[in-house]
C-alpha cells in the first residue's frame, strides 16, 4: 500500500509494516518513510488483541471450510471480536501515548 509522508517530506512510499517489541506483552506496528525517517505508527497489540485477532482469522478459516455455518451469527460474531480488538488497542495506544508524555516532561523537568 502506498501512503504519502505527511509528516515529513510528502513524498508516497510504499507501507512496509515492522513490528518492534516495547514491552513484555506489547508489539508496535508502525512504519517508516524510505527518504526522511518518519516515524508512523499503525497501531499497538498486546496479548489480548493478538489473540482476539487470531479469534477472527480462525472463525473466518472455519467459515469458509464450512459453507453450513449460519452466516449471520457468525458475522455478528466477527464484528463483536473486532470491536473488543479496536477497543483494546485504542486503551493500549492511550496507554502508551500517556506514558511516552509522561517521560517527556520528566525530561524536561531535568
Ligand atoms: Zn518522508
Amino acid at each position: 500500500m502506498l501512503v504519502t509522508c505527511d509528516r515529513g517530506c510528502n513524498r508516497e512510499f510504499e507501507m512496509k509494516v515492522k513490528i518492534t517489541k516495547i514491552r513484555d506483552d506489547v508489539e508496535k506496528n508502525s512504519f517508516y518513510c524510505p527518504e526522511c525517517g518518519c516515524e508512523y505508527i499503525a497501531f499497538y497489540t498486546n496479548q489480548i488483541a493478538r489473540e482476539l485477532q487470531k479469534e477472527v482469522n480462525e472463525t473466518i478459516e472455519k467459515f469458509k471450510k464450512q459453507k453450513n455455518l449460519p452466516k449471520k451469527k457468525t458475522v455478528r460474531k466477527i464484528e463483536k471480536t473486532k470491536k473488543k480488538i479496536r477497543s483494546e488497542m485504542q486503551k493500549l495506544k492511550d496507554e502508551i501515548e500517556r506514558d511516552e508524555e509522561h517521560v517527556k516532561s520528566q525530561m524536561s523537568s531535568l
